[in-house]
């Protein structure tokens, strides 16, 4: 059986003291709700000090990206070394680092060792942009995104990954897939990833929806039995939203 899993991406929003109290409430909004895997993904300062107000709870903190290296001289990077004993999850591959700052697939399956080797879990961004999808080409995309990624990466951490199906088209725009988009690509990057670790293997593995996920669209994306959760942008930064969204997935 996969755990859903919800993941609050706060991306570069939130004060000190924003952060604490959206943290605050939702730990005590989300406790009901331990069937599902909440995870709260907030900007690197905020890490710390959320570690603490979570302490006790059963909401896991995550982080948005990780350096490729371990340590050394790399100003301004984090290290997924540094990330890895307070933070259950490392999001790789976000479309925001492919397309803003420009992240290639082979930067994407780096960090991605980076964080397998240092005990965290991937959240494994994929996705096509909208003029790829206009051109057939979605599944060849995310075949490719997926392929690069693992290419180095045994079996055993396939399945510790979890993979976030995220339309570049659907993020932060209002304009969410449609279940059946979100489904027919779950059951695509599960096929992909059989032919790396078997189809048995495969099914194990956590294919989260992202892009545009609100409280009034989650429910036709966590209903479907391929999506194991969603990774959320925008509506993870109102307590009620999340809440909602987490509860749909319970
Ligand atoms: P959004 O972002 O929910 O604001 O569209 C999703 C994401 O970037 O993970």
């Amino acid at each position: 059986m996969r755990k859903p899993i919800v993941a609050g991406n706060w991306k570069m929003n939130t004060s000190l003291e924003e952060a604490r109290a959206l943290a605050g409430e939702l730990r005590s909004t989300l406790s009901a709700y331990s069937t599902v895997e909440r995870v709260l993904i907030p900007p690197f300062p905020w890490i710390v000090p959320l570690a603490d107000i979570l302490d006790g709870s059963d909401i896991v903190l995550g982080a948005q990206d990780c350096a490729v290296e371990d340590q050394g001289a790399f100003t301004g990077e984090v290290s997924a070394r540094m990330l890895a004993p307070l933070c259950r999850y490392i999001i790789v591959g976000h479309s925001e680092r492919r397309h803003i700052i420009g992240e290639t697939d082979e930067v994407v399956a780096a960090k991605l060792r980076a964080v397998l080797r240092n005990g965290a879990r991937p959240i494994l961004c994929v996705g096509e942009l909208l003029e790829e999808r206009e051109r057939g080409e979605a599944r060849a995309v995310v075949e490719r995104q997926l392929q690069s990624a693992f290419a180095d990466v045994e079996a055993a951490d396939v399945l510790r990954t979890v993979i976030a199906y995220e339309p570049v088209w659907a993020i932060g725009t209002g304009r969410a897939a449609t279940p059946e988009d979100a489904r027919e690509m779950a059951n695509w990057i599960r096929e992909v990833l059989a032919r790396h670790v078997g189809a048995e293997a495969a099914n194990e593995i956590r294919v989260q929806y992202g892009g545009s996920v609100n409280a009034d669209n989650a429910a036709g994306f966590l209903s479907l039995p391929e999506i194991d959760g969603a990774l959320v942008g925008g509506a993870s930064l109102k307590a009620d939203q999340f809440t909602q969204i987490v509860e749909r997935a319970a």
